[in-house]
């Protein structure tokens, strides 16, 4: 058995801002409302996330007798102007360095583990939240209390059972009363009531991240050119 308090404390020496453990478990649909998204075509032409959505749902999918996901996360710099290169797409090389990190992790506690960051199908932002670590706000980004939106995530899935987990988050009643998101979304992508979801084909970052395809005359892309901060910047979390 792993203790938890060794494991939050090496993952903090590796480099990581903070730690938290879930016990691994099936996210339920009203935590991941992934196949009501997948249902309305709101993942547009992203076909990857039609696959492996058990997996996504449940890592003991993605790992035979997982226990325990560890999750990770690692701050970057919050943008210091809108328009151009978005935040998140300045930290490139954030995968490598995560998962090195993660590496070093496993190497330290002498454990086997599946190293998540960015290529295996695990929704890293709701198993974080399950950690602890934050909440799922409307704008579907995971939110901090400490660096709200501005942070890069990873995971590792083992079968180690650890001594104490995290305790689920219970921030989400934060969007309740607000809509800042929504209103600053220049193309209406962000569903404004239900469960956190974005319409893709109608946001910016699809079309310059993900496609690096033509935006469509009706998306306004705001002067960006790489990605889209405006419904994070709107967020009070990342005022401070
Ligand atoms: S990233 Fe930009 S376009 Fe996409 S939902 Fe947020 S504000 Fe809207
Ligand atoms: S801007 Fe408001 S509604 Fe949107 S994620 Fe942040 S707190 Fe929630």
């Amino acid at each position: 058995m792993l203790n938890s308090e060794e494991v939050i404390r090496i993952a903090r020496e590796v480099g990581f801002d903070a730690c938290g453990i879930a016990r691994a478990d099936a996210l339920t649909d009203e935590e991941y409302p992934l196949r009501e998204w997948l249902d309305k075509g709101w993942h547009a032409e992203l076909s990857y996330m039609e696959r492996n959505v058990d997996k996504r749902m449940d890592p003991r999918l993605l790992m035979q007798g997982a226990r325990s996901v560890i999750c990770c996360v690692s701050t970057y710099p919050p943008p210091s102007s809108t328009g151009g290169v978005a935040a998140y797409a300045r930290t490139r090389e954030y995968h490598k360095v995560i998962k090195q990190m993660l590496f070093t992790m496993t190497e330290r506690l002498g454990i086997n583990g599946k190293l998540c960051c960015d290529t295996v199908p695990i929704s890293d932002k709701h198993w974080a939240a399950r950690a602890g670590l934050g909440f799922i706000g409307r704008h579907t980004l995971l939110v901090t209390p400490e660096w709200g939106t501005w942070v890069n995530l990873g995971e590792i899935v083992t079968t180690e059972e650890c001594s104490e987990y995290s305790e689920s988050s219970k921030h989400s009643d934060f969007c309740a009363t607000c809509r800042r998101c929504v209103a600053a979304c220049p193309n209406h992508a962000i569903a404004p009531d239900g469960p956190p979801m974005i319409d893709v084909r109608r946001c910016t970052a699809y079309y310059t991240t993900h496609h690096q395809r033509e935006i469509p005359s009706d998306i306004d892309n705001a002067g960006y050119t790489q990605g889209c901060d405006l419904c994070q910047l709107a967020c009070p979390f990342n005022q401070k």
